[in-house]
């Protein structure tokens, strides 16, 4: 039967030809794209780049003064062709063509990314769906072998997202851009998700900011016994009242000695990770220093290489069917020791997490690579996936936990040693290292007291998000999902929304946020967007359709608009404020202007001036790097000194022709 089978990339689509042809196949190019046969031409494999068709609005409502942001809701958003090669190629193998196979990414875009070759070419006889979740000879042969229908319930509702993504973004970014009066290419944009996961950030900022602090006291004791020295802390532990802990101080900082009252060891277990799903793998390469669109873009290279499974996925359990022993079998070879571990000393049954889904297992390594054949930033996130994989079939660590209390002069002091006995799995996974304390002596000795502090220390406010913690955070509010999460974090920092590792919102995106909350606070709250969530799971299922739930949403979109509508000046007002404020530079020197970062024709950004072309006054500035002003200016011309981070971090005057710089 003449066939031609529809991959997501060129290079799956190589793979997949490889495979099935058992290496005999012709790879040949139409309109510039590759594309493979074999069988006498009976079969043709092609790959796509992504989606083919886009969804956008007519060209005639594109300019942004012309049409008012509650008219575009119900203007209906067309599909464009985006690759035009690409579609012509299809086209063009599809002639003839009796058997079309869809083999793309297994998940709702990659259904949808399917059903858009099946719209621009003829109806063929017979159209199917290969199903895998990963590039392996062994899945992909019995995914051809078993082929099933296409889930058009499943594309439907990776379609409903689209038009809803589109609707609600392109009419609430321009209700902000044209009152904000940001058009053009700094617009302020706003999202379904992107809003609410904004909110987060700033709501942090918020709690950090308002924090007071609340010093206390704890009192320290250095302890020595058997040769060991060990820290121990008063009973009372934080003390608030510093008066108390100066009392308890001054009553044994003379002490010499003390007294082991109670010596308890107890051996616990501690279990390995649960297996990988998106979240918690994107979690875990954050603290390697990964950003999350960087690691999952590692990710999908090496699974559409062959080297792990399909990086999307929410479960966490490993299916019944997974050949997890043939897998640790293929791993020996670069990992002798941690396979040697499982194979010998392995737990009975694998790990499980609490999600179980049926459409991809959780990422595992599906083939050995070594070192060499990687860069080396794919390499540590091969690594990571194959220790976590190995690590969630070993054993229970066993530890030793040690509780002691000392007693100083009547005051009673507590240390606490951890040691670990067994390592197990946690030789295989060095990612978590809790470091082991010791504790000398036994029950009823006496111990050297070495030192003794009154140490102030004070209550910490909560903690900045990092990409990690901010994805756990979506996750369990329902924001987005493990495809778009990585993306949407992406968008904030592009748009200047938020910046630094750890994750600070810039006064832009505080001034957004705001806005939209004094204006229509439901854009910024998660329970809206996690109700779609909810409805687009329900079009998967086939339990309601698409338009019922792109017009409940046009309804709700239109409530937004009008309530927003109704504060416009005001909200144009805030954004003009703090955008003006992210934007201010300093005083002129020469005129008394206001500096800010501006761009040349050519792209180049400088600090002009408020009063040009009054005033021509402007200074060059470093193109790479994040350049900020706290006000100082420079003592010796008046310039303002700017903050430039880029590979380093270091203050100077912003201008070059500054005497300060001849030296
Ligand atoms: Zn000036
Ligand atoms: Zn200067």
């Amino acid at each position: 039967m003449k066939t031609l089978v529809i991959c997501e990339k060129n290079i799956a689509a190589k793979r997949i030809a490889q495979i099935i042809s058992n290496g005999r196949y012709k790879q040949s190019r139409l309109y510039g794209v590759p594309y493979y046969t074999f069988n006498d031409g009976e079969w043709h494999v092609i790959g796509l780049r992504g989606h083919i068709l886009k969804l956008d609005y007519p060209a005639e409502y594109n300019k942004w003064e012309g049409i008012s942001p509650i008219k575009l809701v119900d203007i209906r958003p067309m599909k464009k062709i985006e690759n035009r090669n690409i579609v012509q190629a299809i086209k063009k193998l599809a002639e003839g063509v009796e058997r079309v196979i869809v083999a793309t990414d297994y998940d709702r875009e990659g259904e949808l990314i399917g059903v858009e070759v099946l719209e621009i070419i003829p109806q063929p006889h017979e159209v199917k769906r290969a199903r895998f979740s990963s590039l392996t000879p062994y899945e992909i042969k019995k995914a051809f072998e078993n082929l099933v229908d296409v889930d058009y319930n499943l594309s439907q509702s990776a379609e409903a997202r689209q038009i809803i993504d589109l609707v609600w973004g392109a009419t609430l970014t321009r209700f902000i851009s044209l009152s904000s009066g940001k058009v053009g290419k700094d617009f302020l944009s706003v999202g379904r998700v992107q809003s609410p996961t904004l909110a987060l950030i700033v709501e942090r900022e918020k709690q950090r900011d308002s924090f007071v602090p609340t010093p206390y006291w704890q009192i320290k004791a250095t302890l020595r016994s058997d040769d060991i020295l060990f820290s121990a802390i008063h009973e009372k532990g934080k003390l608030w009242d510093e008066d108390e802990a100066k009392k308890i101080y001054d009553a044994i900082k003379d002490a010499k000695k003390g007294v082991i009252k109670e010596f308890v060891k107890e051996r616990k277990e501690e279990a390995p990770p649960t297996p990988f799903n998106t979240t918690s793998f994107l979690n875990e390469a954050s603290k390697l220093g990964y950003t999350a669109a960087s690691a999952m873009k590692i990710a999908e290279d090496l699974y559409t290489r062959g080297m792990i499974s399909y990086p999307r996925t929410d479960n966490t359990v490993y299916p019944p069917g997974l050949p997890i022993k043939s897998i640790v079998k293929k791993l020996e070879y670069v990992f002798p020791k941690e396979v040697k571990e499982v194979i010998t000393n392995g737990r009975e049954k694998p790990m499980r997490g609490k999600t179980i889904a049926h459409d991809h297992p959780p990422i595992h390594p599906v083939e050995l690579v070594e070192k060499e054949k990687l860069e080396k930033r794919e390499w540590k996130i091969y690594e990571l996936i194959v220790r976590r994989f190995l690590a969630t079939l070993a054993k229970n660590a066993i530890v030793e936990i040690t509780n002691a209390d000392i007693e100083i002069d009547n005051q009673v002091f507590k240390a606490e040693g951890y040691k670990i006995v067994e390592a197990n799995w946690k030789n295989i996974y060095p990612y978590v290292r809790m470091r082991e304390r010791e504790i000398g002596g036994k029950k009823g000795e006496e111990v050297e007291v070495v030192d003794v502090k009154k140490v102030r220390d004070e209550t910490k406010p909560p903690k900045r998000y990092t990409q990690g913690s901010l994805i756990l955070q979506m996750e369990s509010y329902n924001l987005g999902t493990k495809s778009t999460r990585h993306e949407i974090i992406e968008k904030l920092y592009k748009r200047n929304y938020i910046k630094g590792k750890t994750i600070v919102p810039t006064l832009s995106g505080i001034a957004v946020t705001e806005a939209l909350q004094k204006g229509a606070e439901i854009i910024t709250k998660p329970d809206m967007t996690a109700d779609l969530e909810k409805k687009m799971n329900e079009i998967a299922e086939g339990k309601v359709s698409l338009q019922e739930v792109v017009e409940e949403s046009r309804v709700m979109l239109k409530k937004v608009l009008e309530m927003l509508e109704r504060r416009k000046e005001h909200i144009g007002d805030v954004l003009r404020e703090a955008i003006s404020k992210q934007n201010f530079f300093g005083k002129c020197p020469q005129c008394g202007g206001n500096l800010s970062i501006m761009k040349s024709r050519k792209g180049k950004r400088f600090l002009g001036c408020s009063n040009f072309p009054r005033c021509n006054n402007s200074y060059s500035l470093p193109q790479k790097g994040s350049i900020s002003f706290d006000g100082e200016y420079c003592n010796i011309c008046g310039a303002p000194m700017v903050t430039i981070t880029y590979k380093g971090k270091w203050k100077q005057c912003v201008n070059l022709k500054c005497p300060s710089k001849n030296n």
